[in-house]
């Protein structure tokens, strides 16, 4: 496959990486010490486009696919990890009402989604109900035109700052997987809260929320496609996503050989600057071996769902995978590379080290990767 970027992807990915460089990267460790929300880079965000990236052209959003969404979110994440999960989980709770809602529905929500006048979160994983999505219990009990919603949401990305969550229930929870439906709702309705914000190792700037749902009434025509196809819809949306969490991965790498690199040629021990010892040479060989590597596979599978592909699950699950897995070889080896200097807060690869774990964590572990692409790799669907 060619992966000769088009002329809109290319600018893309400039821009992206202009604006991470002059104001995502000097405010990211600020924004890892506060963790306050961005609201002033996601607003500018928000008028640069970045939030429509991959939405419907005709509901205000660029229609650029998913190769020119991973180049976007890859350059915010070089900058600043937290500010590019902002990003990828809007993509991630968008793309749900583009495969599955009515025409309504996308008038009513993807416009404001578009212009990042609303952030977005994905509401799927549970305190019991992480992995195995089918054994949810968050339940959505039919009441007239409505829908009346109970339940707990743990780790949901841009949770309390959500305008829109689409949200994922039982309505039938005797019929196990095919018992799930999706839902949109919106900030503010009654019976919505956020009972806690998670206080994590890394990538603190964007919150991670746990949601409560207590009778919670949903209008009927919320719903996002028929009765039951919640299941099928997220794992659409995950295969969808999974590239743009490679991407984040590719965009820590490099700026964690970036910084690897210039501190290797300014370091110097035994006479010399560390990057003339072949220890050091043969770390950074290996950290950019892996970033390619990672790179082309996750182009791939972007490349593949833009192309129209009847399938890519297994390409999609590769590339989280191998990304998620270099990345984190990546940022240990530029943290060595620091040696001492690495384990603190005055170079930014402590914070690449800690912001990196969660991807190998989120949108299925490796573990579930592995599983996913042997289930492809044996023809077992
Ligand atoms: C920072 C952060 C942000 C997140 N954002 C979101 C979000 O926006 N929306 C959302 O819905 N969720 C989100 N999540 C949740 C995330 O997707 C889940 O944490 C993840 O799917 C794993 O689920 P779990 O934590 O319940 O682990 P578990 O499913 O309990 O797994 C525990 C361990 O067992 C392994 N395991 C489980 N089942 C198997 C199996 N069959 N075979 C082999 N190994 C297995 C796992 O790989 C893991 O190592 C987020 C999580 C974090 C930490």
């Amino acid at each position: 496959m060619d992966f000769t970027l088009s002329e809109t992807q290319r600018l893309l990915k400039q821009t992206a990486r202009e604006l991470a460089e002059r104001e995502l990267a000097p405010r990211a460790a600020e924004l890892d010490r506060t963790a306050a929300f961005p609201w002033g880079t996601v607003r500018l965000l928000g008028q640069t486009g970045f939030f429509g990236v991959p939405l419907p052209a005709a509901y205000g959003g660029g229609e650029a696919g998913v190769l020119a969404s991973c180049l976007v979110v890859e350059e915010l994440a070089r900058g600043c990890m937290s500010t590019s999960s902002v990003v990828a989980a809007h993509f991630l709770a968008a793309w749900p009402i583009v495969l599955a809602g009515s025409a309504a529905q996308k008038e009513r929500y993807l416009p404001p989604l578009a212009r990042g006048e609303a952030i977005a979160a994905y509401a799927q994983t549970e305190p019991e109900a992480g992995s195995d999505v089918a054994a949810l219990r968050a339940s959505a009990r039919r009441d007239g035109d409505a829908y009346v919603l109970n339940g707990t949401k743990r780790f949901i990305t841009n949770g309390s700052v959500a305008g829109v969550c689409v949200v994922f229930a039982k309505t039938d929870p005797a019929a196990g997987h095919r018992g799930i439906s999706a839902f949109v709702v919106e900030q503010g309705a009654p019976g919505f809260s956020v009972s806690r914000l998670e206080h994590k190792m890394g990538q603190r700037g964007v919150p991670t929320a746990e949601l409560v749902f207590a009778d919670c009434r949903v209008p009927a025509d919320q719903r996002l496609g028929p009765e039951g196809s919640g299941f099928r819809l997220a794992m659409q949306t995950l295969d969808w996503s999974r590239p743009l969490i490679g991407a984040q991965a590719i965009g820590i790498g490099q700026a964690a050989l970036d910084a690897a690199t210039a501190y290797a040629r300014q370091r110097t021990t035994f006479g010399k600057v560390i990057a003339e010892h072949q220890a050091v040479r043969m770390m950074l060989a290996d950290m950019v071996t892996d970033l390619e590597a990672a790179r082309l596979l996750d182009y791939r599978a972007a490349a593949l769902i833009d192309a129209g592909a009847p399938r890519w699950t297994l390409e999609a699950s590769i590339s989280k995978l191998f990304a998620g897995e270099a990345s984190r070889r990546i940022v240990n080896a530029a943290v060595q590379i620091h040696g001492g200097y690495g384990y603190v807060a005055d170079f930014a690869v402590e914070r690449y080290y800690r912001d990196q774990r969660v991807i190998e964590l989120y949108e299925g572990t490796n573990e579930i990767q592995r599983l996913i692409i042997a289930r492809e790799l044996l023809g077992e669907r």
